[in-house]
């Protein structure tokens, strides 16, 4: 069964960068340490941030990431700290090397799914995009994950380098213990958004969206066969399809370790956060800010697409948008 999940006004989601390290360097890494600091934050502080955004009443989830988030060694810690505060649910994403011996010092009680990402059916295809030894490395934490009884996932994050590659990694899911799968398309931040070539920004791993029609969603449809639910972001509406911006509609925070908290992932390389986090308190920021980007109302959908990626939008020829870009964070799902 396939629907878009539209933006849900009862939940709150906090996607929580705990730090910025991490022992990989993926081409297409979005962590601009530049923009969001290279701290290690402490628990007393994660603490404070997490309960000054748990929401009483109606539903808060919390995403733990980095940077690789199992560096940080006080992750048990927050995690329990996030369950008492009653966040409805927890996930960790992870590339897969589990540090500090994570999964001993976590339950499946606590956590509520731990989230890898892969880029790629093969040692051969995954590791040129996520460093050697990540594609071997990541396969053996997900069956440890699945035997110690924790929910997994899969991000794969879909790229000129790999797209053709997603029909065979649909094979190897069939074969691997996981819950959900997760596509994503390559970022405009960080690594992959400063890869300029003269025909465009990152035109070395940008997909089409001929390639990306052709390709994604028959892919999401074998995997739903195999019982596992995919998501994956729409990217594109039609002219006759209603367009929301979920900075206006959504209640999402995407936290930094310098304390800058953005509404807009697509925002993030740029100082535009809405909020942020001066000592304990959480404070809205000045104009101009990504919130007044919001109201922009364009022809083109996704104001922040028209102003990092232009080349990503085709007219005709009396200048109306050929289609609407989506907003990022709108997404597909499929089960079986
Ligand atoms: S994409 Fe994730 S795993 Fe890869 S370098 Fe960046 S933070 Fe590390
Ligand atoms: S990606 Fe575009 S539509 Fe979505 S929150 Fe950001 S500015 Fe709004």
């Amino acid at each position: 069964m396939k629907r878009t999940v539209s933006f849900s006004k009862n939940s709150r989601n906090i996607f929580f960068h705990i730090l910025t390290n991490c022992n990989l360097k993926c081409k297409h890494c979005y962590i601009n340490k530049e923009q969001h600091g290279d701290t290690l934050l402490p628990l007393s502080v994660m603490e404070t941030w997490l309960r000054s955004l748990c929401k009483q009443g109606d539903e808060a989830n919390i995403i733990f990431l980095g940077g690789e988030p199992t560096m940080h060694p006080e992750l048990p810690q927050i995690v329990i700290s996030a369950k008492r505060m009653g966040f409805d649910s927890i996930t960790i994403d992870t590339n897969g090397y589990l540090f500090h011996n994570i999964l001993s010092k976590i339950t499946p009680e606590e956590v509520d799914f731990i989230s890898f990402s892969l880029d790629g059916p093969t040692s051969e295809k995954n590791d040129c995009l996520r460093g050697k030894g990540s594609f071997e490395t990541c396969i053996a934490g997900i069956r440890q994950a699945n035997k110690k009884g924790f929910n997994t996932s899969l991000i794969y994050t879909v790229s000129r380098q790999n797209i053709f590659d997603l029909e065979a990694m649909a094979i190897l899911l069939k074969d691997l213990p996981i819950d959900r799968f997760f596509i994503q398309v390559i970022g405009l931040r960080g690594r992959s958004g400063t890869r300029r070539t003269e025909t465009g920004r990152n035109a070395t791993l940008q997909v089409s969206r001929e390639d990306w029609q052709r390709v994604v969603p028959p892919v999401a449809e074998q995997v739903a066969e195999y019982g596992i639910t995919v998501t994956y972001p729409k990217v594109y509406l039609k002219q006759n399809e209603d367009f929301e911006c979920a900075g206006l509609v959504a209640d999402n925070y995407f936290i930094f370790p310098n304390g800058r908290v953005y509404r807009c992932p697509l925002c993030e390389d740029f100082p535009v956060h809405g909020r942020e986090f001066q000592g304990d308190t959480l404070s809205k920021t000045e104009p101009i800010n990504e919130e007044d980007l919001f109201h922009l109302n364009i022809p083109e959908g996704c104001v922040m697409n028209k102003i990092i990626q232009p080349e990503n939008i085709r007219y005709h020829h009396d200048g109306t948008p050929m289609y609407k870009i989506a907003c990022c964070l709108l997404k597909e799902e499929i089960s079986a």
